[in-house]
């Protein structure tokens, strides 16, 4: 039995206004790698700039980025619990009218392989969660124009009817952008239409939505990777729709392909900034983003990933990257300001992970939660990302398919999960959608604590890394070009 979800000391989403409403002024004349100017940062008194948080990421020794992430995070969630939410990851189709060249998961529909599943597999896949105490689904798919949407409507009611207390936390801005656009509902306005259909199925079930298909906003980096995706102000703009709907959502960045570091802080100042006007309007009846997660682009059977590296080639690394010799603050990058921009990849290993997920936190005042990625990182930086900035391990994972198609992701039962948390020493607590803690494992019940031999709880990797081809640059003439 699940305990019951407190309310006095629960440290919820609805506790993030009093961080932006507080004057959190940025001081632009200050040296972002000054230690007491981190530390008013760190304490929430002083907001940094985009040019600050992007001095960090490229100039601030890593122990302090580590050091001063964990000064914020422990200001806002205190020194002892760490948390992690029991959800399961359902991808209910894969064909998907889009073709992201970081993707690995989609089918055209007439693909040997293409699915979609019907209402009695989702609700199979929900049994198996709720017997292990879980609490939300995660419910995503390709952008599937055979889908009406009473399929939707019905499934949504379905799941309710059977399981009223599951929280369901799905369909994220592309696809809702797609719905529109597959739909055809009334409204003059994107953001009208967007409502329309987000009324309906909130009504029949939709409690929150997830912030997939963020990747990075800045427009030449997206034109690029994100073929036939909606771009910033779109998702956005359905991120807001949501909020004057009362719903909560998270917000994500998918990064070290072909962005420069600049696009990377474009992309978090995007969302302080809606962040902002949504906590503007006060908290009585309206959403909020609540979590920011980031993760590094994984690279396996993708058209992205098979782009040469960047310093492979003799000479390269003595000149800055193409990304960042494109990459601007305000996110008006120009591809035609590098030949080679959209042809070399960065990719990000585990300090750079850290290093933006700590500069995150930092920079982005006004979001309660950030989530550690270990699905693609793997559980030790999982795990250390609780020292750079991060208060939440996301979910127990029974079931991944998008990023698992695209490189290593691993899998993580309750008791490894908690394991980590207490290793690193925090005390491991489930949560819900909404941050309530729904049960502290700090006692001999704790999951962690009744496994006698680990031997038994390896952690299994969804898929393996495939030896990485030599460049052979595979980006369609179209995908290149754009
Ligand atoms: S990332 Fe999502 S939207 Fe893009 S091609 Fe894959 S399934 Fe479609």
């Amino acid at each position: 039995m699940l305990q019951e979800a407190s309310t006095s000391t629960s440290p919820i989403a609805r506790d993030v206004p009093r961080i932006a409403h507080e004057a959190l002024k940025p001081h632009e004349s200050c040296n972002a790698l000054d230690a007491g100017f981190l530390e008013a940062v760190a304490l929430g008194e002083v907001r940094l700039t985009p040019q600050q948080a992007l001095d960090l990421l490229q100039h601030a020794p890593l122990h302090t980025l580590g050091r001063f992430a964990d000064l914020r995070c422990r200001t806002l969630h205190g020194d002892s619990i760490r948390t992690y939410v029991i959800d399961r990851n359902i991808n209910y189709t894969n064909v998907c009218n889009a073709k992201c060249t970081f993707c690995a998961f989609r089918r055209d529909g007439d693909e040997h392989d293409a699915y979609t599943l019907n209402y009695s597999a989702i609700h199979a896949k929900i049994d198996e969660l709720v017997a292990i105490g879980g609490t939300q689904i995660l419910m995503q798919g390709g952008m599937n124009p055979a889908l009406p949407l009473e399929w939707y409507l019905d499934l949504l009611q379905s799941i309710k009817a059977k399981y009223p207390h599951l929280h369901v936390h799905a369909f994220s801005p592309p696809e809702f952008i797609e719905f529109v656009h597959f739909f055809n509902p009334p409204g003059t306005t994107l953001r009208d239409k967007i409502y329309h259909v987000m009324v309906q199925l909130k009504e029949a079930g939709l409690d929150s939505l997830p912030g997939g298909g963020g990747e990075i906003f800045a427009p030449a980096v997206r034109r690029k990777i994100g073929l036939g995706k909606c771009d910033a102000t779109a998702w956005l703009d359905c991120m807001s729709v949501a909020h004057e709907l009362g719903m909560f959502t998270s917000a994500t960045m998918m990064f070290g392909h072909i962005e420069g570091l600049a696009d990377r802080v474009h992309h978090m100042a995007r969302v302080r900034e809606r962040q902002d006007e949504a906590l503007s309007r006060g908290v009585d009846g309206w959403g909020h983003y609540t979590a920011f997660i980031s993760w590094p682009f994984q690279r396996e059977n993708t058209p992205l990933g098979r782009l040469p590296e960047w310093g492979e080639q003799e000479g390269e690394l003595d000149a800055p990257f193409p990304g960042d010799v494109v990459a601007k603050l305000d996110g008006t990058g120009k591809k035609t300001e590098h030949t080679e921009f959209g042809r070399r990849v960065r990719l990000a290993g585990a300090s750079d992970y850290l290093r933006t997920q700590a500069v995150s936190r930092l920079f982005l005042d006004n979001i309660y939660s950030i989530g550690s990625s270990w699905v693609t990182m793997g559980p030790p930086i999982g795990q250390m990302g609780l020292m750079y900035g991060a208060n939440d391990m996301g979910s127990v994972m029974m079931e991944e398919n998008v990023v698992s198609s695209a490189g290593t992701t691993y899998c993580l039962n309750e008791a490894v999960l908690c394991r980590l948390v207490r290793d690193a020493g925090f005390v491991p607590a489930q949560r819900d959608n909404f941050y309530d803690v729904l049960r502290v494992q700090d006692g001999a019940a704790s999951p962690d604590q009744q496994v006698r031999d680990w031997s038994k709880h390896r952690v299994p990797r969804l898929a393996q890394h495939a030896p990485i081809a030599k460049p052979t640059v595979t980006l369609t003439a179209t995908a290149a070009a754009r």
